[in-house]
């Protein structure tokens, strides 16, 4: 096994351990499928050890197949679709208020 997988194998079975016996085998079968570049946030997201800013990156990169973050998201009615596109906390409030993006 290459040094790479070694080291993902082994942070992926130390974040195994630190979790409710409950999502062990969700977040196995999430972490089996996220690349290298991406694990290190999604494990820190799992125990809650990221900011909320990170994990609701690492949630986003999931939803999108683990790609890169470049598109747009079409999800409207998704809860975090705001804070994905960037849409600043002002905006958000006006978006409540008054109904408009
Ligand atoms: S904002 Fe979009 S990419 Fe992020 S979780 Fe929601 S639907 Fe998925």
């Amino acid at each position: 096994m290459p040094k790479d997988n070694l080291g993902a194998h082994e942070l992926i079975q130390k974040t195994l351990t630190r979790i409710d016996p409950t999502r062990v085998a969700a977040v196995s079968k999430i972490s089996a499928n996220c690349p290298p570049k991406r694990l290190k946030i999604y494990l820190r997201s799992i125990t809650g050890e990221s900011t909320s800013r990170a994990a609701i990156k690492a949630m986003c990169q999931h939803c999108f197949g683990w790609e890169d973050l470049d598109q747009p998201c079409t999800s409207y009615g998704c809860p975090l679709y705001a804070i994905k596109e960037g849409i600043r906390p002002k905006r958000v409030k006006r978006i409540f208020t008054e109904g408009t993006v």
